[in-house]
């Protein structure tokens, strides 16, 4: 086990040296009194190689999409071309200041301006915004135009409608909107029951989201349906567009008849992600909703690029400064280096490679909702019960075969759910080596369940008590383990 930073640290250890500081005063000399620090502040004192050496152990423990298959259902853990962090990273973005003159970005600007319009024709829309920093934050940020839209009627609803298969964070983000939700089942099928919608959609409702693919991993069949009846009462329907790696240069929400939809750039549009950020969700809007859309919004006039000066309409501002710009970048580059055609055999190659996997893992397991699917599905781990063995048991197990568990006991719909996302970037070895994997692991299961139990061992820590973990958060505990 890797020991913490602190542990190394020894008195007047270094990983820097300044020279020839004769000029430049310190702290105290400088600041007020009342602003000092009382007690000296507590950092390691560790030489750069040291530091290095312990942050390049600590990044080989976790397992990453670098380093072998992540198919993390709904999260699209894809491979990301090292290409986008390094164009990200060269100094004309990474190190340009977000209040210096606007004429000395204009090729920021232009980047965001074009991006904007990107996203738009991928999606079908009028106008959007690159001010959301991650998913859940453009949901948000979509509610609120919701919101927006009917006060600017003089109405107040109450309502928005959310299917049972729906990504927590959509009732979340409708209650951080100040909405009540209400919820709409699935048919046999994993989609809409329409029935049950007619029913709750009222004037009192201010819009539905939905997920299409929904979580299942199916395409709702019956979407324009959906649409017309959720319009007949001038609710907004709402997409979440997470998952549009399954979409890309096929459909397209606009055409669909969506009003909002998000997008998480820091899936579909190649980020490195999973770690707690930074992440990108922009929106895009119809035209009637464009007005609403939060400030900035870059404009160009002749060949020079500048914020448009906040409308009255304008739900506001969002977030600080402009958006998280590098995760901006690489989507720019990914988008740029693949154009239609390749972002449309993205999307065409997630849905070969997940309908792949899952016409393979039927032989073994249970896949309650098994048409076609389109880049995920989800499997349950309910035959395996009988063996005492649970999905979390199976989920384990694949850890120590080096390769990263899907997303367990999600969506609440499926019994035991493990939802399986192999994303375009696996190649068929790699698939096959899964398909393997799972195999070995189900016979493992009637053969010798107590490896299961027991699972992982061959990770850096064994079976985390993730309830307790949750409870009782102390980040501390490894190192105070370590002192008693
Ligand atoms: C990932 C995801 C979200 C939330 O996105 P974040 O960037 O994690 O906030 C919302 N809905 C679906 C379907 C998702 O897969």
């Amino acid at each position: 086990m890797e020991k913490l930073i602190f542990d190394y640290s020894k008195k007047g250890n270094s990983g820097v040296s300044i020279t020839n500081l004769k000029n430049i005063k310190s702290a105290n000399e400088i600041l007020p009194k009342e602003l000092l620090r009382e007690s000296e502040l507590k950092l390691p004192e560790v030489s750069e190689q040291e530091t290095v050496r312990h942050y390049t152990n600590l990044s080989s423990l976790n397992h990453h999409v670098d380093k072998d298959m992540y198919p993390l259902g709904s999260c699209t853990m894809k491979y990301n071309p090292k290409i986008n962090d390094k164009l990200s990273a060269i100094p004309g973005f990474s190190e340009i200041h977000p209040k210096q003159p606007k004429s000395t970005v204009q090729g920021a600007l232009q980047l965001m301006y074009d991006l904007e319009k990107y996203l738009c024709a991928i999606t079908g829309m009028y106008a959007a915004t690159l001010e959301p920093a991650a998913g859940s934050h453009g949901e948000l940020v979509g509610v609120l135009i919701m919101k927006k839209y009917h006060e600017s009627k003089g109405e107040k609803r109450k309502y928005i409608l959310i299917p049972d298969s729906a990504h927590g964070t959509n009732p979340s983000s409708a209650f951080s909107a100040g909405y009540k939700t209400l919820q709409v089942k699935s048919n046999e099928k994993g989609c809409i029951d329409l029935d049950d919608l007619k029913e709750k959609m009222t004037p009192e409702v201010a819009g539905i989201m939905l997920t299409n693919p929904n979580t299942l991993g199916v395409f709702e069949e019956e979407v324009e349906n959906i649409v017309n009846i959720v319009h007949e009462y001038d609710g907004v329907v709402y997409m979440d567009g997470a998952n549009l790696n399954a979409l890309l240069g096929i459909v397209r929400p606009g055409d669909m008849g969506f009003d909002i939809t998000h997008m998480n750039l820091h899936k579909t549009f190649s980020t490195p992600h999973g770690g707690g950020g930074p992440g990108s969700g922009p929106i895009a809007v119809a035209e009637k909703f464009a007005k609403y859309l939060p400030a900035p919004v870059v404009e160009k006039n002749g060949n020079e690029y500048a914020f448009k000066s906040t409308t009255d309409d304008s739900i506001g501002r969002v977030l600080g400064n402009y958006s998280n710009f590098s995760i901006l970048v690489r989507a720019y580059v990914y988008i740029t280096m693949l154009g239609l055609k390749g972002l449309e055999a993205v999307s065409r190659n997630a849905i070969l490679n997940s309908n792949y996997l899952k016409d393979n893992l039927i032989k073994t397991f249970e896949i309650p909702f098994s048409r076609n699917c389109m880049h995920e599905f989800v499997a349950s781990g309910e035959n395996f019960k009988k063996f005492g063995i649970r999905t979390l048991d199976i989920a384990k197990r694949l850890l120590d075969y080096g390769i990263h568990a899907p997303t367990v006991y999600f969506p609440l719909i499926v019994k035991e759910a493990l939802m399986i996302e192999p994303t375009e970037t696996e190649n068929i070895e790699s698939l096959d080596k899964f398909i393997e994997t799972m195999e070995k692991i189900a016979e493992e299961a009637q053969e010798n369940p107590d490896i299961l139990h027991n699972a992982p061992v061959n990770t850096p820590v064994r079976r985390l008590n993730e309830l307790k973990a949750n409870k009782e958060m102390n980040i501390r505990w490894i190192k105070e383990e370590n002192e008693n």
